[in-house]
């Protein structure tokens, strides 16, 4: 695999460069951003290639448009803080290869770059068909001499400017996937131990798959957020009206019986904070894990959890976490994820491994007053580095090999 040092050897004066990065930055009501974390990660790999002459085409995606252009999933909002992370002025264009993107592309000079609007705005980036998605990443590469994949956030996906757009162009791994990539390979080969991964979140189905692979190389998994529900129904317990995936509550129960055959440690919530309903309103209590009131919704685990899942991560060697313990956007649910963010930043100074993955928990942990540095690794992606561990291909990864 070619990488972004290999490309910037050369002078690349006179030379445009196509640049996939992930620019999906979360936006509040007002289309403010209200987690620049993706912008800023995005800036070494643009900086380093104007640096070395180049003038940098910048695609990406915002949300999840349906394949035509809606303004709330427009990238404008982005254009000021990344000029000012930038340190030059980005210019935008309204479109992604039509008139606007090729008057925009045509007036770049050396050292310049420009943002095209939201890939996604386009049906050919997300097609399902190889014809449609090669006609797009035609039109893309067209305007580049180069390519150059730092969007970590979709590399698992197949999609024209993350895999097509590499066939048609010379390709290099930015700095941000050679980064990523070279932490979950830690992750996977040879952990130091103890080995944890704590998962939480609200994509219960999702995140089932990967545990089925972790109970291989951790030595210990903790599940809290709304993954804990569909295992505390496993157990045969009251959950009430928590997040819970009844479809999966065999799968859950043949997951408690594998981990024993496999000595591995799974720990869930002893206790949990309840409402009525998704709502800080009140009355907010702290029940024992196996005594969920039927009309009551789990919305963090409780502070028994809180210090249990701590003594289980604090002398680690290596800690993985995704997704947070609890609805850590409304303050009465955030001791839990503060509990554990805490603990992982004590392994940290300890000399463990410590990632952290997916956007609201690196959201949680900076909405918390946590600093990046506390970590061993802030991810970018969380649906790419839960595949990566699942241990499925990532063709946004196999590609720049070829
Ligand atoms: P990530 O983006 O880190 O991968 P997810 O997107 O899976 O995480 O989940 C984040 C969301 O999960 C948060 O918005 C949080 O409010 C929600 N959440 C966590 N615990 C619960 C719970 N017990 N019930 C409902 N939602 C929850
Ligand atoms: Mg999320």
């Amino acid at each position: 695999m070619k990488t972004i040092e290999d490309l910037v050897k050369d002078d690349l004066h006179g030379k445009r460069v196509l640049v996939r990065s992930d620019l999906n930055v979360p936006l509040d009501a007002d289309r403010n951003i209200s987690d620049d974390g993706r912008l800023r990660a995005s800036v070494p790999t643009i900086t380093a290639l104007t640096q070395a002459g180049a003038s940098v085409i910048v695609v990406a995606h915002l949300g999840r448009p349906k394949g035509a252009p809606e303004e709330k999933f427009s990238l404008q909002p982005v254009v000021a803080r990344f000029s000012e992370l930038l340190g030059v002025d980005v210019s935008f264009a309204t479109d992604t290869v039509g008139e606007d993107a090729q008057r925009v592309v045509g007036a770049l000079k050396d050292g310049e770059v420009a943002l095209l609007e939201n890939l996604r705005f386009n049906p050919g980036e997300t097609s399902k068909v190889d014809a449609e998605r090669g006609a797009f990443a035609d039109q893309l590469a067209a305007f580049a001499d180069a390519f150059v994949s730092d969007g970590f956030g979709v590399v698992h996906r197949k999609q024209a400017s993350v895999y097509d757009v590499a066939t048609r162009l010379p390709h290099y791994a930015g700095g941000l996937v050679g980064a990523e990539v070279e932490v979950l390979k830690r992750l996977t080969r040879e952990p130091a131990r103890p080995y944890a991964v704590v998962l939480g979140g609200a994509k219960v189905a999702d995140k089932l798959a990967v545990i089925e692979n972790l109970m291989k190389t951790a030595d210990r998994l903790l599940i809290g957020g709304g993954m804990a529900y569909t295992f505390l129904a496993a157990k045969g317990y009251e959950v009430g009206k928590s997040l819970l995936d009844a479809e999966k509550i065999e799968t859950c129960a043949r997951y408690l019986e594998q981990a024993q055959a496999h000595g591995v440690e799974i720990i869930l919530p002893v206790d949990t904070v309840v409402a009525p309903d998704f709502s800080d309103a009140g009355p907010i209590q702290v029940v024992d894990g196996d005594a969920i009131p039927a009309d009551q919704m789990g919305l963090d685990i409780g502070p028994k959890s809180g210090e249990l899942f701590a003594s289980k991560i604090v002398d680690c060697k290596t800690v993985f976490w995704n997704g947070p313990m609890g609805a850590f956007e409304m303050s009465p649910f955030a001791a839990g994820t503060h509990s554990v963010a805490q603990a992982l930043v004590e392994a940290t100074a300890h000399g463990a491994l410590t990632v952290v993955g997916g956007g609201d928990s690196a959201a949680a942990v900076r909405q918390l007053g946590f600093s990046d540095d506390q970590f061993g690794h802030i991810s970018t992606g969380g649906g790419a580095s839960l595949e990566f561990l699942e241990g499925k291909d990532l063709p946004g990864i196999d590609i720049l090999s070829t």
